[in-house]
């Protein structure tokens, strides 16, 4: 089993350039989830904290970090990126021990860490903004500006690739950040954190405040003086981050999650279909906003390809993080129980089980380890044909026709992303155009990190986009200057 620790030198949270103890002397314990028990503790900010780290930000604007052209904000970023593409090894120690994701998933998690530094710092200096022909006597521009002070509220299922999709591209506009990670899972945040202060970024640009959700996530999110909160959690929590915007008047982003569909139609190329509607739903143990949780699968294909969808997901092996193994344990006692009362649900209703996951005899006992299940046909009405799991837990429904599986796939109240398995190139962009989804899929699902492509939802799944050039965008206001000069 790895022993990565957090760095001794982060002891508690960063304020001013510095790290430090919080001033609410409240401490929580970390996790790890596969071995059940603390390894390290975070500061638990109170509003007294999350109001210096406000303030300390407001600070950074008007301060050195406020006075740095684009280029030099995109440098940092860019120096970022490749110090953590250096200890991009023991960073993804860290992220497995903290998580339970095996090591294997950890280190992808890193690749594309790295890389969105690099992404956002190459841009920082590229956001242009427009000229626009008015009436003779007039110039007329526009310009990006930051919002000022950013709030960002991470979940903790990709820690490492949540923090820099968020505070990226916030920095590279030049907004001063004050970040609340989350508290299941927070070491790697922290960990890039420190490695941001190592490379050179001034005193208050980056602000971290670990804490409960309900106490230094709602001060962040209520703080009269931010102006810009990016949120990725649940729905219900979305619901809190956005009253509290609309309360001081600012906007927000938010990413909520999923159900979303793998609509399989009878033509599908087996050899890229089978494993990756397994790895959509077992991935990180089905806690990710993406996962395909839901296979709608044309009917015709119910005795030819979900036999084969059966077998690979019978494969599937739940590991240790240091184990070669498709998924881990979920990420808290919480979070287990939450996915066991589904599959209590499933059984209680019973609902066919068509496969389960195997584990591994070295897990621990005392880890959060829950079997993998796939269960079908689904009926429509039941809640895990609608309602988020995020756990490993697939649900089957068969559909009849084309327009019948449109139907049922926005048939959710969430609208993330859909794949779509066909080798019928027009039926895959006539169904392709009509998800109600932020993504889409066609012959694949999921796009690594995804670094360079706009993410985020429709309906319960969120609004505003992350990821790629889009994400800029949503950091900074536009101005326009109207010159006469006749
Ligand atoms: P959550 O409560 O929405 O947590 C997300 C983040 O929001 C955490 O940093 C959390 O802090 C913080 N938070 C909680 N309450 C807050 C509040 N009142 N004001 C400001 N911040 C607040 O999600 P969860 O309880 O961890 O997970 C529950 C379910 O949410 C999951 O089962 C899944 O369905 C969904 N989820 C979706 C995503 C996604 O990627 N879209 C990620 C995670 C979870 P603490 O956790 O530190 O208290
Ligand atoms: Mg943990």
């Amino acid at each position: 089993m790895t022993a990565a620790t957090l760095p001794d030198r982060i002891t508690g949270l960063l304020i001013d350039g510095a790290w430090s103890e919080p001033q609410s002397g409240q401490w929580l314990d970390i996790i790890a989830p596969a071995e059940g028990k603390p390894y390290g503790r975070i500061a638990g900010a109170q509003k007294t904290d999350v109001d210096a780290a406000v303030a300390s930000a407001r600070r950074a604007l008007s301060g050195e970090w406020g006075q740095l052209n684009a280029a030099e904000r995109g440098r940092l970023l860019s120096r970022a990126g490749l110090i953590v593409q250096e200890r991009a090894e023991e960073l993804a120690q860290l992220e497995a021990r903290d998580t339970g994701k095996p090591i294997a998933q950890a280190r992808a998690d890193l690749a594309a860490c790295a890389r969105y530094f690099e992404y956002y710092g190459g841009a920082a200096d590229k956001v242009h903004g427009d000229t626009i022909p008015v009436q003779n006597g007039y110039f007329a521009a526009t310009e990006h500006i930051p919002h000022g002070v950013t709030a960002h509220v991470i979940p903790w299922n990709y820690p490492a690739q949540m923090f820099p999709r968020s505070v990226g591209p916030a920095l590279a506009m030049g907004n001063a950040v004050v970040m609340k990670p989350a508290e299941d899972a927070c070491a790697t945040p922290l960990a890039l954190a420190d490695i941001m202060l190592e490379v050179g970024f001034p005193p208050g640009a980056i602000n971290m405040v670990t804490g409960l959700g309900m106490e230094a996530g709602a001060a962040l999110s209520e703080h009269p003086d931010i102006n810009f909160i990016s949120f990725i959690g649940s729905s219900e929590t979305g619901v809190a981050i956005q009253t509290a915007a609309a309360k001081s008047h600012i906007g927000c982003t938010l990413e909520l999650g999923g159900k979303s569909a793998q609509i399989v139609f009878a033509d599908a190329d087996p050899a890229l279909v089978v494993p990756t509607v397994v790895a959509a739903i077992t991935q990180h143990a089905g806690q990710t906003c993406s996962a395909g949780s839901r296979l709608l699968i044309e009917r015709s294909a119910m005795d030819t390809l979900l036999p084969q969808i059966i077998q690979a997901f019978c494969e599937v092996r739940v590991v240790m993080p240091h184990m070669e193994g498709q998924l881990g344990p979920v990420v808290s006692a919480r979070q287990k129980a939450r996915v066991e009362r589904y599959i209590q649900l499933a059984d209680d209703t019973g609902l066919p089980l068509l496969a389960s996951g195997q584990m591994a005899p070295e897990l621990s006992a005392e880890g959060y380890f829950v079997q993998p299940r796939m269960y079908g046909p689904v009926p429509r009405d039941h809640r895990l044909a609608f309602e988020e799991v995020f756990g490993p837990v697939l649900a089957v429904i068969p559909f009849d026709d084309e327009a019948d599986a449109v139907a049922l796939a926005n048939a959710t109240e969430y609208g993330l992303v859909a794949g779509i398995w066909t080798r019928d190139s027009a039926r895959a962009m006539r169904v392709g155009r009509q998800m109600e989804v932020g993504q889409v899929f066609v012959n694949c699902f999921g796009a690594g990190g995804g670094i360079e492509l706009p993410f985020g939802g429709m309906k319960k799944s969120g609004h505003g986009r992350e990821k790629g050039w889009e994400a800029l965008r949503e950091f900074a206001a536009v101005r326009t200057l109207l010159v006469r000069h006749d």
